[in-house]
């Protein structure tokens, strides 16, 4: 709280570190380093001295969100599932992170695994699971071999497997690595490939948290998440909230990219704004530039215009701006990003990506991309921009999944903040910003 008030203050503030506490600071292959630093504390007090109901309880008080992108309460997705007709329920770490420029997952479980394990028997026993996979993006190796190695060294230790810390509470944990497809990162089609099936979406609802994994009550939860689950077990949710905004308390990581002159990742307070990332931990525009916009949570995120740079980035701030967090990857760009160029390579993304199961997200997006393309080669017509705002509202409005959902949203944003800029490739057949194709730079 003090870092966060000196940041506003304008002096640097250290980061805030929850999720990442020990990401750098201990030997990830290491059980006895884990526990040295807290490590398994949480799980102890959880069973030794909780009810499942009080679990969910904290984690509803602490008013944790899902870090996946969403936003989702994450103590009342706990609730639905503990609440769910039937014996049998699964918990899912979604580690299939594939937003392109995010890569907050990788770096906590490649630095610190066993809290992810440590989470997931804690949210086993809330829920009243005993068995729990993590799917994980099929190129992260080394997260997936350090996870494996964890797994063991928990079993040996009786943290995982039977009678866990001796109180009668099972809970057995699987690794399932993707094979490369985007929408697998999607939890419904995340599960269908658990189920050895073609990873397509369900239509939702029903959820998972009812009908999951084989069709019984399941978990989903991302990666930073769960992270977030043993602190706030073992401090409060108190100290949890002391963290971040009161709508959204504790904090985010980012993965900083683009035209600034610090790139990588840092865990910062819910409410910090874009303005301070760039200042504070970018160390400002590369070159000198000017900033433009920034694209938060790769493809399925918003455009944030510099209007909106000193906008409290926490979900319920975005949400009232008409933008949202995404899942933490800040693409920064500078005066010299053409957006018809950046719309374009983000279409260009969903239109491989879809899974093709239904015709809006299909044919939408390949009709988006060619679309811009023709704008960014001097062949636009005036009729395009219509076009392109009605594709937007067709792919909001009538996808199965979040995947077409959301590929418009870079659409409406350039359209709504923009549009000065698109018109000018159309009409005057001159890109302002002077660096798509047709100013003969690419
Ligand atoms: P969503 O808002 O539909 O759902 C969020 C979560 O809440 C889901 O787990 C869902 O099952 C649950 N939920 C929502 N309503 C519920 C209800 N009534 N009952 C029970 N459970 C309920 O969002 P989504 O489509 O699951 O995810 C979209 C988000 O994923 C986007 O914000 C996007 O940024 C993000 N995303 C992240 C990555 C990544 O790599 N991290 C990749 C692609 C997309
Ligand atoms: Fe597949 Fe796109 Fe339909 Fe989702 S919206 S089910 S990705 S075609």
């Amino acid at each position: 709280k003090i870092a966060w008030i000196s940041a506003r203050a304008g002096t640097l503030p250290a980061e805030q570190r929850i999720v990442l506490e020990r990401a750098g600071l201990i030997d990830p292959d290491s059980i006895e380093d884990y526990i040295i630093h807290d490590g398994y504390q949480a799980l102890g007090k959880v069973l030794s001295t909780m009810k499942p109901a009080d679990v969910i309880d904290v984690v509803k008080k602490s008013g944790l969100k899902g870090r996946g992108g969403a936003g989702f309460p994450t103590g009342m997705k706990w609730g639905f599932v503990a609440d769910a007709a039937g014996d049998k329920r699964y918990v899912i770490c979604n580690a299939d992170e594939s937003e392109p420029g995010t890569f907050k997952d990788r770096l906590i479980l490649e630095g610190d695994p066993h809290s992810i394990i440590e989470a997931m028997v804690i949210a086993g026993y809330a829920v009243g699971a005993d068995e729990g996979y993590i799917y994980i993006r099929g190129e992260y190796t080394l997260a997936q071999a350090r996870l494996l190695k964890a797994i063991l060294q928990a079993k040996e230790m009786g943290f995982l497997g039977e009678n866990i810390f001796e109180s009668g509470f099972n809970f057995d944990l699987h690794v399932h690595g993707g094979a490369g497809a985007y929408i697998c990162g999607e939890e419904t089609a995340l599960i269908e490939s658990i189920e050895g099936k073609r990873g397509e979406p369900r239509p939702r609802p029903p959820y998972p948290t009812t009908n999951g994994l084989w069709d019984k009550p399941t978990l989903v939860n991302n990666v930073e998440t769960l992270a977030n689950i043993p602190p706030i077990l073992r401090n409060g949710a108190d100290w949890f909230k002391s963290f971040g905004t009161p709508s959204s308390p504790g904090t985010k990581v980012y993965t900083i990219l683009g035209n600034v002159n610090n790139t990588g990742l840092v865990e910062v307070p819910m409410g910090i704004t874009l303005r301070e990332v760039i200042s504070i931990y970018a160390k400002g525009m590369r070159n000198g530039r000017h900033f433009k916009l920034a694209q938060t949570g790769g493809s399925s995120g918003s455009i944030i215009p510099s209007v909106l740079q000193d906008t409290p980035m926490d979900y319920d701030s975005y949400a009232k701006a008409g933008v949202s967090m995404g899942s933490g990857a800040l693409l920064i760009c500078s005066d010299e990003t053409c957006v018809v160029d950046l719309a374009k390579v983000l279409l260009n993304f969903f239109r491989f990506e879809s899974c093709g199961k239904c015709n809006p997200c299909r044919i939408g997006n390949q009709r988006a991309y060619q679309i811009l393309n023709n704008i960014s080669e001097g062949l636009g017509s005036t009729k395009d921009t219509n076009d392109l705002q009605e594709i937007s509202k067709w792919l909001y409005e009538m996808s199965n999944c979040g995947l077409g959902q959301t590929a418009g949203s870079p659409l409406k944003d350039i359209m709504n903040y923009f549009r000065a800029e698109v018109d000018a490739h159309i009409t005057n057949k001159v890109c302002p910003a002077g660096v798509c194709p047709m100013s003969g730079k690419t």
